[in-house]
Parts: C-alpha cells; sequence; structure tokens
C-alpha cells in the first residue's frame, strides 16, 4: 500500500488512541474510530466483528460497527453476518485467537470458502485486528479493501494493532469497573442490612466507619458518629471501666474479644450492649487500626434484671423501714447492707467490707458484745443493745437482732439481721430519765410500726395493725382519743384528712352507725376551720389545752364529747406533708415533750404513708392494665385469629391463646421469645420495617408436626410522636388455601418444564441449522458467479434457474429458522422492546411498497389510508414482524393475483387500527379458535406451504406491544384481521 499517506494513517491512528482513552460512550466512539480509520486508509469498509458464545459453547462473530466508502453498500444488520460460527472459517478464528494481525491479499488465502465469499463482494485485500481484552478474545476489526490488493507497511500494522490494544483494554477496564461497582453494591447492601454495629477505629480510637445499624441503635446519624472517639458515646459512669475493658482486651494474646457495656444513646438514654473488638493485622509501619461490632443486648439484660424485680419489692421495704437490714455468710462476711447504714455515716464502699459490723462497735461495749457474736452459731439469735462509733466519732445507740437460717437454694446457713437506731430513747434514757418500761414499751411500739410496714408491703393489708399502734400511743401518752391519718387533696387541689386510724368518737347513734360504716375505708374531714386543719393548712403542730376557747379550731359538733386538751402532729417526709397524727384529752394537758417523745413514731408513720402511696400508685397503674387486658383478651380470645404484639425487635409480648389452637403452643411459651426463636422460619425482616404488610409463612404445629400456612398481617404501631413502639400481628390459617395453589403450582411447574424442554430442543436445532444454510447460501452465491460466465446460454439460463430455486428455498429456510430463533428468544425474556416515534402512515406505505417489489407479480393491493399521519410510539421492528406476516397471508391464502386484498388504517380517540382483508380461502369454523397457536394450520392450507407460525409471532408481539389482535373468517369467503395499538406516548420510549 505504498500510495497510502502513511503520516496520514498514523495521525488518525493517534487521534483514535484519544478518542478511546477519554470516551465517555464507548459504543459511539469505536464508530469515531472506524470511520477515522477508514477515511485515512482509503479503504472501502472498515468494521468490528464481536464474539459470542451461546449457551451450549458454540463460537460465533457478529457483525457489529460498519463504516462504509461512498458508493459502497452498507451490510450492518444483515441476518447472515449475524452469529457468524466460527467453524465455518475456522482457520481465519484460529489466527485471530492467537492474538495475530492478519494482512493478506484474498487470493493468497488458503480457506476456499472464505477465499470466494470475499472474492465474489469484489474485496482483494483485508486487514483483520484482534481486539484481546485480556486474556479474552473480544473480536476484531476488519478493513475490506476492493480497489487494490496493496498491504499495510509493518510500521502501520504495528501501530493499528496497539489501537486494538489500547480498545480491548478500555473495554476490559469498563468491565471491572462495573463489576467492582456492582460488588460494591452487594457489599454495601449486606454491610447496612446486618442487625450489628459495623464499626472501624483508627489507632485513636477514633470512629472511621459505621454502618447504618448504628442509627438504628443509638439514635445518632452515622455523621454524628465519625471521627469522634467511640468513648464519647459510652454511658459516662462506665467509661472508665470501658477503657479497662479495652486495654485488658489488647493484652490479650490474640488481641480480641468482647465486653459488655452502656451506650448513650441521642435521646439521652442509656443502653446495654455487647462490644465485640478486634485489633486489625497490618504490617508494622502502618498505623493501627481497630474493627468490631456491637451488639443491642438491652433487652436481654433487661430479661436477665427482670427476675431482680421481685426483689425490688424487697428494696422498697428495705428503704423504707429506718432499720438497717443486713445478711451475712456464716463466717460473717457481708453479703447484704442495707443503704439505710448511710445514716449512720458510712459510707458504701466502707460497708462492703468484710467484718464491717464487727468494726464498728463502740470500743467500751466491745467486750460484752462479742461473746454474745461469737455465741450465735450455736444459740441461733440474740437481741442485744450496743453503741457504735463512726469514722467521724459519732456515737449512735443500735439494737441489733440477729438469727440463723438454712438457704434451700444456696444449700448453706446464713445470718439475718437487722439494727435499729435506739440513740433517741437511749439519749432521752439519759436526759430525762424516764421510766425504764416506758422505753421498752416505746422501743416495742418501734418494732410494731416497722413490721406494720412491712407486713403492709407483703401482704397490702394494714388496717389492723395500726389500730393496734393507735391504742398504744394512746396509752404511752394517757390520751383519751386519737387518730391517725393521710392528708389528700380534692379536685380542687384542697387538702383534706382521710383517716388510717381512729378511736371511736361516736357521741350518737347516727354518728355511731357513721363511723362503723367508715371506719375501714377511713373517714375523711374536709372541714378545715378545726384544729388538726390548722395544722394542715400551716404545717406546724398544735398544742391546744383549752380547745373550746382555741381561736385557730372552729368549735366541735353539737353532741361531740367534750375536748379537754388536743395534741395535733403533722407528718413529714423530706419536707413533704403527708399525714397528721391526733392526740385529745391527756390528763393534765399536752406539752412540746410530748412531741419530742413521739417524734420516732412520727418519722415511721411518715415512711408508711409514703410507702402507701406509691402502692397506691402501683395499685392504679395495674388497675388500669388489667382493665385494657381484660378487654383485650375478649377481644382475643373469641376471634378465631391468632392476634399478638411484638417489640420492635419481634419480640412476642402478648399472644391470643388461640395459638393453641391453631400451632398447639400456649401463649406463655411464646412471651418474651421472638417468631424465629421458635418457628425458625418467620422472616425477621419483617419486623424492620415502618409500612403493614401481609406474609405467608409455613409453621410446623407443635403436636401434630403439621404444616400449617399463616397468612400474618403485620402492621407497624407508632406512637403519637411518630417514636416506633410495636408491631401488631394478626395471623390467620391459610392452610387449605396453600395446599391447593401450591399442588396447582405443582403442575403448572411440570407443564413449564416440558415446554421448555420443547424450546431448547428447537433452539438447539435452529442453530445447528445455521451453519449449513450459511455455507449453501454462500456457496450457491459463489455457483451463480460462475455459471453466469458460461458460454452456452441455455445452459447458463436452466442453471441459474436451479440457483435461484435453491436460493429461494434456503431463504424459506433461512425464515422459518428466524421465525423460531425470534420466538424463543421472545419466550426466553431476551427479545428487548425498543420504543421509538414512527409516522404510521408512511411506515405502512414503505411497507407495501417493498413487499410489492418481493412479489412482482402481485396486483397492487388497495390501501385506504386516512388523509393526515399520526406519531405512534411503538417498536418498529416487532411492528413489522406483525404486519408482513399478516400481509403474506392475505396474499397467499387470498385470491390468486391478489385481488381483493386490502389494507385499511384509522385511527380512533385512544388508538389506532389496521385492517389486513382478503377474499381467499377463509378459515374453517373448526379450526378458528386454534389458529394462533404455534404450529397450528387450518385443513384447508394443505396445500399452501407453510409452517403455522406466523400468526403466532403476530399474537405473541402484538401482545408485547399492548395491542390486540382479532379476525373474521368464513371459509371460501375470505378473512379479515384487525390489528389496534396504543399510541403510546413520550414516556413509553425506551422500552417496557
Ligand atoms: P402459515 O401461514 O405459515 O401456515 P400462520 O401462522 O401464518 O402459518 O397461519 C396459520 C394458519 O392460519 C395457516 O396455516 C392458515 O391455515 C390460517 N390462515 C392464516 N391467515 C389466513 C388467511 N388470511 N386466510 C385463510 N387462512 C389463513
Amino acid at each position: 500500500m505504498g500510495d497510502m499517506d502513511s503520516e496520514r494513517i498514523l495521525n488518525a491512528i493517534g487521534e483514535c488512541h484519544r478518542l478511546i482513552s477519554d470516551s465517555k460512550n464507548l459504543k459511539h466512539s469505536i464508530q469515531d474510530v472506524i470511520s477515522k480509520l477508514g477515511q485515512a486508509t482509503e479503504v472501502d469498509r472498515v468494521y468490528v466483528f464481536k464474539n459470542y458464545r451461546d449457551k451450549s459453547g458454540g463460537s460465533f462473530f457478529s457483525y457489529k460497527f460498519e463504516w462504509v466508502a461512498e458508493g459502497v453498500e452498507p451490510q450492518l444488520g444483515l441476518p447472515l453476518l449475524e452469529y457468524v460460527p466460527w467453524d465455518a472459517f475456522s482457520n481465519i478464528a484460529e489466527e485471530l485467537a492467537k492474538n495475530m494481525v492478519m494482512n493478506q491479499r484474498v487470493e493468497d488465502n488458503q480457506n476456499e470458502l472464505f477465499r470466494e465469499t470475499m472474492e465474489v463482494q469484489g474485496i482483494l485485500a483485508f486487514l483483520f485486528l484482534p481486539v484481546f481484552t485480556g486474556d479474552h478474545f473480544w473480536g476484531f476489526i476488519g478493513f475490506d479493501n476492493c480497489s487494490t490488493n496493496e498491504l499495510f507497511s509493518d510500521e502501520q500494522k504495528t501501530a493499528l494493532h496497539a489501537l486494538a490494544n489500547t480498545l480491548g483494554a478500555v473495554i476490559l477496564n469498563r468491565k471491572q469497573r462495573k463489576r467492582i461497582y456492582l460488588e460494591k453494591q452487594k457489599y454495601q447492601t449486606i454491610v447496612n442490612n446486618v442487625g450489628e454495629v459495623l464499626f472501624k477505629l483508627d489507632d485513636e480510637f477514633k470512629v472511621t466507619f459505621l454502618n447504618k445499624s448504628w442509627t438504628r441503635i443509638t439514635g445518632y446519624s452515622i455523621t454524628d458518629g465519625v471521627g469522634r472517639v467511640l468513648s464519647e458515646f459510652i454511658y459516662p459512669p462506665m467509661v472508665d471501666k470501658f477503657w479497662n475493658d479495652v486495654n485488658h482486651l489488647l493484652e490479650s494474646w490474640d488481641k480480641t474479644g468482647n465486653f459488655e457495656t452502656k451506650l448513650i444513646t441521642k435521646n439521652g438514654d442509656s443502653k446495654w450492649v455487647k462490644i465485640s473488638l478486634l485489633e486489625m493485622e497490618g504490617n508494622a509501619a502502618e498505623r493501627k487500626s481497630y474493627s468490631g461490632f456491637i451488639i443491642d443486648i438491652d433487652r436481654e439484660k433487661q430479661a436477665r434484671y427482670l427476675s431482680k424485680e421481685i426483689s425490688s419489692r424487697y428494696e422498697t421495704v428495705l428503704r423504707n423501714v429506718s432499720d438497717v437490714i443486713y445478711a451475712l455468710d456464716r463466717n460473717g462476711a457481708t453479703i447484704f447492707i442495707s443503704e439505710n447504714i448511710q445514716n449512720f455515716g458510712f459510707s458504701p464502699e466502707a460497708y462492703l467490707r468484710t467484718g464491717f459490723l464487727d468494726s464498728i462497735i463502740h470500743p467500751g461495749d466491745h467486750d460484752t458484745v462479742q461473746p454474745v457474736m461469737a455465741g450465735l452459731m450455736e444459740s441461733n439469735y440474740f437481741n442485744i443493745n450496743y453503741r457504735i462509733l463512726n469514722s467521724d466519732k459519732k456515737v449512735f445507740w443500735v439494737n441489733d437482732r440477729r438469727w440463723v437460717e438454712y438457704s434451700e437454694i444456696d444449700e448453706e446457713y446464713k445470718i439475718y439481721g437487722r439494727i435499729s437506731d435506739i440513740s433517741d430513747l437511749k439519749n432521752k434514757e439519759l436526759e430525762i430519765e424516764k421510766n425504764r418500761s416506758d422505753l421498752f414499751r416505746l422501743n416495742e411500739l418501734l418494732q410494731t410500726v416497722n413490721e406494720t410496714q412491712v407486713n403492709f408491703l407483703f401482704e397490702e393489708d394494714f388496717k389492723e395493725s395500726l389500730d393496734e399502734l393507735l391504742v398504744k400511743i394512746l396509752a404511752l401518752t394517757g390520751s383519751r382519743f386519737g387518730f391517725m391519718g393521710e392528708i389528700l387533696f380534692d379536685e380542687q387541689e384542697k387538702p383534706y384528712l382521710r383517716s388510717h386510724t381512729i378511736t371511736n368518737i361516736a357521741w350518737s347513734e347516727e354518728t355511731e352507725e357513721f363511723y362503723q360504716r367508715h371506719f375501714k375505708v377511713g373517714i375523711e374531714f374536709r372541714n378545715l376551720n378545726t384544729l388538726f386543719g390548722y395544722s394542715i393548712a400551716h404545717g406546724v403542730p398544735v398544742i391546744s389545752n383549752d380547745p373550746s376557747h382555741d381561736p385557730r379550731g372552729g368549735g366541735i359538733p353539737e353532741g361531740h364529747p367534750p375536748l379537754r386538751a388536743y395534741l395535733g402532729i403533722p407528718v413529714f417526709k423530706n419536707k413533704e406533708l403527708l399525714g397528721l397524727i391526733g392526740l385529745a384529752n391527756k390528763e393534765g394537758g399536752y406539752s412540746e415533750s410530748d412531741i419530742e417523745f413521739l417524734r420516732p413514731i412520727t418519722n415511721s408513720y411518715a415512711n408508711f404513708v409514703k410507702a402507701i402511696r406509691i402502692s397506691r400508685l402501683r395499685k392504679a397503674a395495674e388497675d388500669e392494665r388489667e382493665k385494657t387486658n381484660r378487654l383485650f383478651k375478649l377481644l382475643s380470645e373469641s376471634a378465631n385469629d391468632i392476634i399478638a404484639f411484638h417489640d420492635l425487635d419481634g419480640t412476642f409480648r402478648f399472644v391470643s391463646p388461640s395459638v393453641f389452637k391453631i400451632l398447639g403452643y400456649q401463649p406463655e411459651e411464646l412471651i418474651g421469645k421472638t417468631p424465629t426463636d421458635v418457628f425458625g422460619v418467620m422472616d425477621s425482616r419483617a419486623f424492620k420495617r415502618k409500612t403493614s404488610e401481609v406474609l405467608i409463612a409455613p409453621h410446623k404445629h407443635r403436636i401434630s408436626g403439621k404444616l400449617v400456612y399463616l397468612e400474618i398481617s403485620i402492621n407497624y404501631l407508632s406512637e403519637a410522636d411518630g417514636a416506633p413502639k410495636s408491631y401488631l400481628a394478626v395471623s390467620r390459617d391459610v392452610t387449605e388455601r396453600e395446599l391447593m395453589l401450591e399442588r396447582l403450582v405443582k403442575s403448572y411447574e411440570k407443564e413449564k418444564e416440558l415446554n421448555m424442554l420443547k424450546s431448547r430442543f428447537i433452539s438447539m436445532t435452529s442453530h445447528e441449522l445455521r451453519t449449513p444454510i450459511s455455507t449453501i447460501l454462500s456457496s450457491n452465491q459463489i455457483l451463480k458467479s460462475y455459471l453466469s460466465k458460461l458460454e452456452d446460454s441455455i445452459l447458463m439460463n436452466k442453471s441459474l434457474g436451479h440457483v435461484e430455486k435453491i436460493n429461494r428455498q434456503v431463504k424459506r429456510l433461512n425464515g422459518t429458522i428466524e421465525d423460531i430463533l425470534i420466538l424463543e428468544k421472545n419466550a426466553q425474556g431476551s427479545l428487548k422492546i425498543k420504543i421509538e416515534p414512527i409516522q404510521i402512515k408512511a411506515f405502512l406505505e414503505e411497507l407495501c411498497v417493498s413487499f410489492c417489489e418481493e412479489h412482482p407479480g402481485l396486483r397492487k393491493q388497495t390501501m385506504s389510508f386516512p388523509s393526515d399521519d399520526r406519531t405512534v410510539y411503538t417498536d418498529k421492528n416487532l411492528l413489522r414482524h406483525v404486519l408482513s406476516n399478516l400481509i403474506e397471508n392475505a396474499v397467499k391464502y387470498g385470491k390468486p393475483d391478489g385481488e381483493g386484498t386490502e389494507l385499511q388504517l384509522e385511527f380512533n380517540s385512544k388508538d389506532i387500527q389496521i385492517l389486513v382483508k382478503d377474499r381467499g380461502i377463509g378459515i374453517p369454523e373448526a379450526d378458528q379458535k386454534h389458529i394462533f397457536g404455534s404450529f397450528y394450520r387450518a385443513k384447508n392450507a394443505d396445500l399452501i406451504p407453510g409452517t403455522g407460525l406466523g400468526l403466532h409471532i403476530v399474537q405473541e408481539f402484538t401482545s408485547r406491544l399492548r395491542g390486540t389482535i382479532s379476525f373474521v373468517s368464513k371459509e371460501n369467503e375470505g378473512t379479515t384481521f384487525k390489528l389496534t395499538l396504543p399510541y403510546g406516548s413520550e414516556d413509553t420510549i425506551g422500552g417496557r
């Protein structure tokens, strides 16, 4: 190719390199590249063949891109150039597959078929440049030269080969980029969908990565988290422990492990989590990094603590009793000491020490106390008074009672005890030298109060012990009447008094009756214009030894026993006025010392009232719960469906008893577990969504083992503020329905399988036929060119006639195969639709013209078209298949010269309508309902060749174009096919 301007070619190649490397759209760039190369090399045609492999492993070339010089006929789209089997030109394929550039004169090629195929097209020389994507033979770029048989120079060949390599590399790069992108996306979805928080930390423990669960568990966004040190999210009191745990873990041999801690969540709560941590391997020069995950174990922890709830009830008791309660093991080591020890000025750290209780005994009492304590294991019980000395050198008198008990649970002996502060008594004893027996009685009384409290909390019945207490107080103070009561508030926030216990002050029959009636529930006093009202209003004690003349009182009701002296003591706890103790008619009147004397009782009573209130609140809450429970039970017990409430993680919180009937489980067995725990089948993702949905899941009946299909409707319930709350699931037994469906699906599957087998067989054979057909066609073409050179014109014409016949029949065969393959492609779902706007009238006219050209003997058919044209959005290719099948049939089965065939187009408001009419043999009525089936042919069509595939294609494609097809036909009179199509719109462009 000496004439070729080498510089121009090399320049073009350089430009092409740039085009490919900067390419945004590779398809466009390839097109640009081949036209540039074509122009520069002045060949007739430059094209690209791409390799394909089909399912059975056969290899093909397909003609994909093309540039042609002016005057040269384009070949792109020729069916013969699609899927050209390698076998047909095996030596070429082999050479190219070795990544060898082929530049030859056609006459020099060894493969006869190839040589002849090229020569028929007038090609004198060719250049094939293989394109490799990595090790993979992707295809080749071809250059055809019809004007000269000169070859490219070595320099040009090398440069072109390099260009082909660049193209291969770019294609590979795109592919890999796509693959990496897809992988990344897949990884991303997995990472984001795991329930745990995944995190990565740098060497300073700063967060560098978090997945979406972070937000779910903590409420913080991912950006809130990244960049901050992990410990900033740890519940502050646990931060030290967190670092301890971390260090401990990182000192271990494998630098990995887990520990439990608490996170603070965005809304300020704290949450128990388990953190797993791992130091990442890296080379010494790199900075260290860590990764791990956080599991929400809050619920688990709560469950663990649930069992402690019962003991927390005891704790309430312990906190409300002023005594210190403790437990020791048999060797005197502390198991438990109630917090009240702090009232003596000891810190919690101090009293957890072993031997603490021994250590606080006042040195002066040590010798008397020690032997009693030492003898406990024999005596089993003691009750002694002694002094204790705290670290501030403060002295308290205490009463300590201890006893030994055998614990069934721990299978060992334990020591229990209680220490009461009797300093007040002791001090009084010393100060005013009161009668000893009185003091003991008072002491006893105090115990009674404490015991009353304990009884109340455990038995919720306090009346009797309080009555007893009041009687004792009256006796001790020498009073005649008295009451103890609680201060409550009415709707107007006005305080009033309700007695817990009161002495009978009835002064008439009616008042006696009233007293008896109300004594148990408490008598209410709302008139505050009284002596006791004064205490309530002002929060101060009232001592009045002349009540009838006292300006603070409002007199007494008529008939009331005379009031000679009155003492009212308000009952406070932490400055909150809780109650009132009132006493009356002590001989000689009351004084301040009575208030002092009663102070321990007053304090205990305060604790007591407080405890009643807590209990009352709890009871109210319980009642409320009970009420809704009852309602709900009514609803759920009478329902056949299973009604269940789930926590956000799917844990059952409530299940209706119907679960037993349907699945054989008792509701109690399910509470606290998730459906996955119990059934192992339910899709737990259902509980992650914020919408309501219905799913069907098989469950195993617990007792019979039978499969039960449940249709579960899961409803996401949110609170008024939108915060997530719980799920309500309603499950229905749909076993019968599902089994029926299953049977149907099975038989359908079987049929589908048979169909698949059939279609796979058909497509395989069709592929097999392509190779011989393309060989026959090209040989026939060659034969034709030889024959036309024959001298003997009669022989020539006869032979050419046969060649034409071969050509026609092979083309028909080819057409049938094309039909089968396109149907197969459609059935497999790989036939893609490309919607574009077309002018429908022009389209039909063009179709008729080319049809008449192919069938020269035909009289022109009648066309009745509207005067204007319209745009229809549809797939040109499929529509052409549909219409040519219909027209071909009208000609084939119509009158011999095409008389009476008519093509009609009409525009309706919603759709267009195309009629294809003929006046031929018609379709016998018996065949009409089968006519669209594949391979079906009517019995009157026996003598006319055909396959019975055409109408099947028509039907399939029409439905893909969202149109309809129907026909009317009468035997021996004619047939009219009616095709309607939607106009479509811009939105449908690009496919469906
Ligand atoms: P083919 O024409 O290859 O047999 P088709 O699927 O196109 O296959 O048609 C199926 C059958 O429907 C034909 O064999 C013929 O019996 C009947 N048929 C189709 N079109 C017409 C028509 N216009 N007039 C009469 N019969 C027709």
